[in-house]
C-alpha cells in the first residue's frame, strides 16, 4: 500500500482527570537524599506542583486496548484486516520478537504489540490509534495526550496551603532475608483534579468512529483499572469528567471561522455516557465528514 495520509479534520477532547485514589506516577530516581522519600511523583520543574504526563496516560491507554485486543482477535480480524496472522498470547515462549503472537515486542521484561509496518497498523485498532514504530515503516499517531496540569481549583489550593502530595509507607518484604524493608512513596492525594486534552486527528473518514470509540473505551477501561505505580495497593484510580469536545474542520485551519467548528456539549458527562450516546453526540460530526 502506497502512503496516502489525509487529513479531515481533529477532534479536541477535554476535561478533568480527579485522582479518586492516591495517585504515584513515578519521577526519576534521586538517589543518595536522606530521610527524604525513596519514591517521589514526577513534578513540573518550573512550578514544583505534580501532573500526569501525556505520555503516561497515552501508555496506559494503549496498553489496556491491545490487552482488550489481544481477548477479542479472532472476533475482530473480519473488522481489523492487519490484525490477520497473528494468534493471542506473547513471543514469550519463543522469546523472539514477531513470531506471530498479537504481544509481539520485548521492552524490558514485558511484551507489548506493534505492528511491524504500515499496511498493518493502518487495519489495527491499536496502531492506527496510537502509532508503530515499526522496522520497515513507521505509523505517526492519530492520538495526541497533552500532560495534564492542576485545574486552576487545585492550584488554588496549593496556594492556600493544603497539600498536594503524601508520603506513604509502604513496607515490602525482602524475599531473600525475609526482613520488613519499608520504603516511602509520595503520591498526589485523592481527589485532585488536573485538566486533560486528548486530540483525534481524523485521517480516515471510514475510521474516526471505530478510533474514538476505542479510545473511550481504552479511557473506560483505566477507570476500573489503575494509572502509575501500586495498583494493586490501592493506587491510581482515575475517573474522566468531560467538558467539551470540539470538531475542527480541515476548513477550519484555513478560515479560522467558528462556522468551521462543531461543538459538542459534553459538560460533566462521563466516559459510559459518552459512549452510550454516542451515535446522537456525534451526528454532526458524522454528517460533515459524510461517512461512518
Ligand atoms: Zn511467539
Ligand atoms: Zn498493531
Amino acid at each position: 500500500m502506497v502512503m496516502d495520509r489525509k487529513f479531515n479534520g481533529k477532534l479536541v477532547i477535554t476535561g478533568k482527570i480527579k485522582a479518586v485514589t492516591g495517585l504515584h506516577i513515578g519521577a526519576q530516581r534521586e538517589v543518595g537524599e536522606i530521610g527524604g522519600i525513596d519514591n517521589p511523583v514526577i513534578k513540573d520543574p518550573v512550578t514544583g506542583l505534580p501532573y500526569i504526563p501525556g505520555s503516561s496516560l497515552k501508555g496506559r491507554l494503549r496498553s489496556l486496548l491491545e490487552i482488550l485486543t489481544n481477548s477479542k482477535l479472532d472476533e475482530w480480524k473480519e473488522k481489523y484486516k492487519g490484525l490477520e496472522g497473528y494468534s493471542p498470547g506473547s513471543c514469550r515462549e519463543e522469546g523472539r520478537e514477531n513470531c506471530g503472537k498479537f504481544f509481539n515486542k520485548r521492552i524490558n521484561n514485558g511484551w507489548i504489540h506493534v505492528c511491524p509496518d504500515y499496511q498493518k497498523a493502518y487495519n489495527c485498532p491499536v496502531c492506527r490509534l496510537f502509532g508503530a514504530s515499526g522496522d520497515g515503516s513507521n505509523f505517526p499517531s492519530r492520538l495526541i495526550v497533552r500532560d495534564a496540569f492542576l485545574t486552576e481549583e487545585w492550584k488554588r489550593k496549593w496556594e492556600e496551603g493544603q497539600e498536594i502530595t503524601e508520603a506513604k509507607i509502604e513496607v515490602g518484604i525482602d524475599r531473600v532475608t525475609s526482613q520488613a524493608n519499608p520504603r516511602t512513596n509520595e503520591r498526589v492525594v485523592a481527589g485532585t483534579e488536573f485538566n486533560f486534552e486528548i486530540i483525534y486527528t481524523v485521517e480516515d473518514i471510514n475510521h474516526w468512529k471505530d478510533d474514538v470509540k476505542n479510545l473511550l473505551t481504552a479511557m473506560a477501561l483505566l477507570e476500573d483499572s489503575y494509572l502509575g505505580g501500586s495498583g494493586s495497593r490501592g493506587y491510581g484510580k482515575v475517573k474522566f469528567f468531560f467538558e467539551n469536545i470540539e470538531f475542527r474542520k480541515a476548513d477550519y485551519y484555513r478560515t479560522g471561522k467558528e462556522e468551521d467548528i462543531i461543538r459538542i456539549d459534553v459538560k460533566d458527562k462521563s466516559v459510559r455516557e459518552i459512549l452510550s450516546e454516542f451515535d446522537d453526540l456525534f451526528s454532526g460530526v458524522k454528517s460533515a465528514l459524510g461517512a461512518e
